[in-house]
């Protein structure tokens, strides 16, 4: 079965075909690093990790950028109010994003270009010229460069409104602003002395680049003229994405990106969890309460990407018991496995996981059926009727779950060779061989881990 996803250019599901069979350029927009990311970003971060994942549980080969904005608005505000560079405000930020991403088990992108690195604010005034070479961008009486948006007919198609019902209201030169505002956007801000030393040499004078301009720069240098999927939250949508496909494609006059997709908002209280709102966790902050990264991105990971998502505390409570659930029938499962799988009885539906992801990525669902099938192996367990073999066919599933959720424990460093010896002694047990199966044991015990024979099959725990 081929694999679909909500297109928000088009409102449509449509079937995913990337331009290389089995390749994906994926570009992801990254953190604003003028702060700790907090946990609605990281529910961002955490579908396009899923999404990833999932492409690459089905043989793709994903290759993916997630930029880091470390030159914009907020990030030159925060630099001044700190009265220190750039560069020496970004840095903590960027280090925090990096160690937040392996507390939620997000896979690190190949790429993480900086906006202020020379080879891209190269590109960005490269692409600049180009624009107003060809007149879709011109130089205002302010110094600085603005996007000509009537020289694009399209814009405004991924946002779904039409420029002609719009009031044109002139010039806009910060980087967020709302629909009603949908005019010419900055490409290169002349410098002010609000920017104080953030300047580069341009041909429009010093300056520096609009927001936009450095996720067109950054994607196209690495992944090419064309993506697959471009992703981010639904925030992005306008005017970020809109004014993205503006630029690039009156640079490059081919279509930018096949396929968009954006999450919906994670909500406390039914509002965008957000800086401003001031109504938002960062992951410091939950785990400074006891909860794990783990929890976290199980409740961040539990919910569709398009369906709405409430943060509460009693979604980590229920995050916590679910992965009790899940740890406790893996180990169940473990116990009894045997070394080659057998076909699973028909009731047991595992495949249904892998279905629910391939329809655009609805994870709910795909945990339902993980759940499902965790009751009723357990139903099969307790009337001894579910064989070595098929609890080995299970573990492999479960292997596949964990390639896209990566919910597992963390193990307390079992080393390879007991789990060996574990796999082993499962067997002879099977096989009714108890003679070895004492060996085993004692085995184990001269290696420091003690194992009991419970119903449930075998526990493991440290010797003493
Ligand atoms: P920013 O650092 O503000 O540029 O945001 C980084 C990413 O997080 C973008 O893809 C945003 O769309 C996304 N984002 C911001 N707030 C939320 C939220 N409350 N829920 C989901 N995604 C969000
Ligand atoms: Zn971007």
């Amino acid at each position: 079965m081929s694999l679909r996803f909500f297109n928000t250019l088009t409102r449509e599901i449509e079937e995913f075909r990337p331009i290389e069979p089995n390749r994906v350029r994926m570009y992801t927009c990254g953190p604003t690093v003028y702060d700790y990311a907090h946990i609605g970003n990281f529910r961002a971060y955490i579908f396009e990790d899923l999404l990833q994942r999932h492409l690459e549980l089905r043989g793709y080969q994903v290759e993916r950028v997630m930029n880091l904005t470390d030159v914009d608005d907020k990030t030159i505000r925060g630099a001044r109010a700190q009265g220190v560079p750039l560069a020496e405000f970004t840095e903590p930020f960027k280090q925090a994003f990096f160690e937040d991403l392996d507390s939620l088990r997000i896979r690190r992108a190949d790429h993480f270009p900086e906006a202020t690195a020379p080879k891209y604010i190269a590109r960005m005034i490269e692409m600049i010229a180009v624009l107003i070479e060809r007149e879709c961008a011109y130089r205002a009486d302010d110094g600085s460069v603005y996007f000509r948006i009537k020289s694009f007919p399209r814009y405004g198609a991924l946002a779904h409104f039409n420029l002609d019902e719009l009031q044109a209201t002139g010039r806009v030169r910060s980087d967020e602003y709302e629909k009603e505002e949908a005019s010419d956007f900055a490409l290169w801000k002349a410098w002010d002395p609000e920017d104080g030393d953030v300047w580069w040499e341009s041909p429009w004078g010093r300056g520096r680049p609009g927001w936009h301009i450095e996720c067109s720069a950054m994607a196209t240098a690495i992944l090419g003229s064309q993506i697959d999927v471009h992703c981010g939250g639904e925030d992005n949508i306008f005017p970020h994405h809109e004014a993205e496909i503006a630029q690039t494609e009156c640079v490059t006059k081919m279509p930018f990106v096949r396929l968009w997709m954006h999450c919906k908002h994670l909500l406390v209280d039914g509002r965008k969890m957000s800086k401003s709102e001031n109504n938002f966790f960062t992951l410091r902050d939950l785990k400074a309460k006891g909860w794990s990264g783990r929890e976290v991105r199980y409740v961040l990971a539990a919910v569709k990407y398009r369906e709405p998502l409430n943060f509460t505390f009693e979604s980590l409570e229920a995050a916590r018991k679910a992965l009790a659930r899940y740890d406790e029938w893996f180990e169940r499962v473990r116990a009894m496995a045997a070394k080659t799988a057998e076909p699973l009885p028909s009731e047991l539906r595992p495949e249904k996981f892998t279905e629910a992801l391939d329809d655009d990525l609805n994870v709910s669902a795909g945990l339902g059926a993980i759940f499902e099938l965790i009751r009723d192996s357990n139903r099969l367990i307790d009337a001894g009727e579910l064989s070595g073999g098929q609890a080995r066919a299970l573990l492999d599933w479960r292997e596949k779950f964990d390639s896209v959720l990566v919910l597992s424990a963390d193990e307390e460093g079992i080393p390879e060779e007991v789990r060996e010896m574990l796999l082993r002694r499962a067997e002879a047990r099977e096989k009714k061989e108890w003679a070895l199966s004492d060996a085993l044991r004692d085995q184990l015990l001269a290696t420091g881990w003690q194992v009991k024979d419970t119903k449930e099959g075998q526990k493991l725990s440290r010797r003493g």
